[in-house]
């Protein structure tokens, strides 16, 4: 069909308006008071048809923050309209790649969707620096480009990338540090085990009584326990390691030295379903979401599989994250209501 002709198409001239106009709306709808966290990625490094890597973007009252960029999550982040452009802050839980590769791409769509004239805060432990400086870097040709194109009012050249802002914690184990705290909105920071990565860390958010942690990645760690006492929605990273065991013996047998190394050594440095639940039980959270979902799975019937004996430990609700679930919690109330936007 020319193309005069297909522009003509009703029936193509009603399906672009309208994936344009629905986008523009719900992004422009503003969300009720309270405290949100929606799930822009809950896979890991192992690709995933399924999930995207790890991110949680959390909304608490007029403030809006994302909880480290994996790959593809900016892209579901867009996808579930949620206000990018005014981002207050990106956290970083810890360096590895499944946690910062699209730290590019966030900040990208954060300065050109709302031209912004500053460039994104991005907090996180020491390291941070070296990070956001790389991503800075590598989109400062882009940045060039998108100004040249579109003129400095539509991307002021002044916003674009980001600017690290490191934080320290203390010797101990269990160290803390409000790292945020703004129209009662308080994010602390605290230490998690992950080694041998160091620094590595977890965020609490709470905001008109109610509150959400989020992992990062650990193995059974107290810091975490102490952080998760009473908190409303506990997001905790996990590993099956029995499955991953399998697929240890395969790649082995398949002759993958490579694979069967790193399947041996990653249960080191995760927790298991079962680790998981124990915490969020000794913690007292109210609600139990697994997102860094390893392996991946491939459908329902897995997922229970993955479980494992979560549920001997953990007697409250227990979700299985899924990418595009936004967790709503009202706030002075102890509602917790769940449902996916990306579908
Ligand atoms: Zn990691
Ligand atoms: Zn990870």
């Amino acid at each position: 069909m020319p193309q005069e002709q297909l522009l003509q198409n009703k029936y193509v001239r009603s399906i672009i308006s309208g994936i344009v106009r629905s986008r523009m709306s719900k992004r422009n709808r503003p969300f009720e008071d309270g405290l949100y966290a929606a799930l822009c990625g809950t896979g890991s490094p192992m690709a995933d048809i399924h999930r995207v890597g790890s991110c949680i973007a959390v909304l608490a009252g007029k403030h809006f923050f994302v909880v480290d960029a994996g790959e593809g999550s900016t892209r579901n982040a867009l996808l579930m309209s949620l206000p990018i452009a005014k981002t207050d802050a990106i956290l970083l839980t810890h360096y590895h790649s499944d946690h910062i590769a699209d730290l590019g791409e966030m900040m990208l769509q954060r300065w050109v969707g709302g031209s912004n004239q500053s460039p994104v805060d991005v907090i996180g432990p020491s390291g941070v620096e070296q990070v956001v400086q790389g991503f800075n870097l590598a989109y400062q040709l882009d940045a060039g480009y998108r100004v040249a194109h579109h003129g400095s009012e539509t991307a002021p050249a002044s916003g674009s990338g980001g600017v690290a802002r490191p934080f320290e914690l203390g010797a101990a184990e269990d160290a803390s540090a409000v790292v945020y705290e703004q129209d009662g909105v308080k994010i602390t920071a605290f230490k998690v085990d992950h080694r041998p990565v160091v620094p590595a860390v977890g965020y609490r958010f709470d905001y008109k009584g109610r509150s959400v942690v989020i992992s990062g990645d650990t193995v059974y760690c107290a810091s975490l326990e102490k952080q998760a006492r009473g908190a409303d929605v506990l997001f905790h990273e996990a590993l099956n390691a029995d499955m991953i065991q399998l697929a240890n013996e395969n790649a082995a047998a398949a002759g993958s030295a490579t694979i069967a190394k790193v399947t041996h050594d990653i249960p080191s440095y995760h927790s298991t379903p079962e680790d998981a639940a124990r915490l969020a039980a000794q913690a007292g959270a109210r609600h139990l979401i697994f997102y860094h979902i390893i392996p991946p799975l491939p459908n329902r019937l897995t997922k229970n599989l993955f479980l494992g004996d979560a549920k001997k430990f953990f007697h409250g609700p227990i979700t299985m994250a899924e990418d595009g679930l936004l967790v709503s919690l009202p706030p002075d109330s102890d509602r917790i209501e769940i449902r996916n936007i990306l579908k």
